[in-house]
């Protein structure tokens, strides 16, 4: 089992990372908790012993289940069943289920502790990690959430023999994107150190940055042209296929800006090759429309804004036209 400590003062926890963490969760549970309230969704083949009394609630599959009703029903069933401030939360699931059930849990009675059993790849690399949670409004995604740390996170890679390949595949877009924010080794390591090192990246970049105000973002590498894939919702994209899509337009983009040469966008290429990833964008995609969708990232407060490669890493860039955008979008074959 690798131990991987997230540093945020009082509120710092552990990822445990490796077959059979699950079972450790009786001992991440916080001292005096008494209850803990599991979270999970109906089918999904992975069950966990508190060893102290609890029940469990259910929330409905995929990314629709993520909103506020949720997360009503969800604190509505806790007051029921008497979950108290000093009890726990058990969040068990992919990045559905650790933001809806976090995100309750930062807000019923003002907060209770929650602890994520991430058993997707995406979750173990990312959603459990850092402490962001929420729930999507018709308007759009994620707009509504809180910080809110969990007490631990157990990251158990034995349970990704059951994620359909299609999960397993987005989960490996968000490692992909890791090799180029320090990670660039992670090509030898076995799953349960690829996923300890992911962890421990983002951990160093929460513990500097906790609320994103500014190094945070560069964990968004890639993801200015997902989110438009995504929002644009015509595209069969499931999230991390998206962000490999991302990561060859951010290359493109920085080598047409002079930022980096060919041979890095090659190293993009290759990562996300060795990973069956994808990397062309989708048929019928609109440069134009895709701009437009990408002026509406959080990042974006002034014009368009990228996370890009360059002679000293990842930063931010805001002063990318949107004429470029779009030359580099049609360069990859968007109409
Ligand atoms: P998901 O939670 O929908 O899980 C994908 C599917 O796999 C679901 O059907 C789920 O039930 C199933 N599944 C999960 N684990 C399984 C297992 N071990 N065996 C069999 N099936 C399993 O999707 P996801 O990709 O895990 O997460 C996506 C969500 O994460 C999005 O809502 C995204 O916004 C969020 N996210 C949050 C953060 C953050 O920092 N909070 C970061 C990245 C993504």
């Amino acid at each position: 089992m690798i131990t991987v400590p997230v540093g945020l003062g009082d509120r710092s926890y552990d990822v445990l990372v490796g077959a059979g963490a699950r079972h450790r969760l009786l001992d991440v549970l916080p001292a005096g908790a008494r209850r803990a309230a599991i979270v999970t969704q109906p089918d999904l083949p992975v069950t966990v012993d508190p060893g102290i009394e609890h029940q469990t609630f259910l929330i409905d599959q995929g990314e629709d289940a993520k909103n506020l009703e949720t997360v009503e029903q969800l604190c509505r069933q806790f007051s029921r069943w008497g979950l108290t401030r000093t009890d726990v939360v058990v969040a068990v699931g992919g990045g559905v289920v650790t933001d809806a059930a976090g995100f309750a849990a930062a807000v019923y009675h003002r907060g209770v502790p929650v602890i994520h059993v991430a058993t997707s790849l995406l979750a173990q690399v990312d959603a459990a990690i850092g402490g962001k949670t929420g729930v999507n409004l018709p308007e759009g995604k994620n707009l509504v959430g809180a910080f809110w740390q969990p007490a631990a996170v157990l990251c158990d890679t034995e349970t990704l023999e059951t994620l359909p390949p299609r999960e397993y595949r987005s989960g490996l877009g968000e490692i992909a994107k890791y090799h180029f924010l320090g990670a660039e080794d992670l090509a030898d390591c076995n799953l349960d150190e690829k996923v300890a090192r992911c962890v421990a990246l983002k951990a160093a970049v929460v513990a500097e940055d906790e609320r994103e105000g500014g190094k945070r973002a560069l964990l968004n590498y890639g993801h200015t042209l997902a989110h438009a894939l995504e929002t644009a919702n015509e595209y069969d994209l499931r999230h991390g296929e998206a962000v490999a899509i991302g990561l060859v337009y951010a290359a493109n983009l920085a080598h047409a800006l002079g930022r980096i040469d060919a041979a890095r966008v090659d190293d993009h290429r290759h990562v996300l090759a060795s990973y069956d990833l994808p990397m062309d964008l989708p048929p019928g995609s609109d440069a134009d429309a895709l701009v437009r969708l990408m002026l509406r990232d959080k990042k974006a407060t002034d014009g368009l804004a990228f996370v890009l490669d360059g002679s000293s890493g990842v930063e931010v860039v805001n002063d990318v036209t949107e004429r470029k955008a779009a030359d580099v979008l049609r360069s990859m074959g968007a109409s």
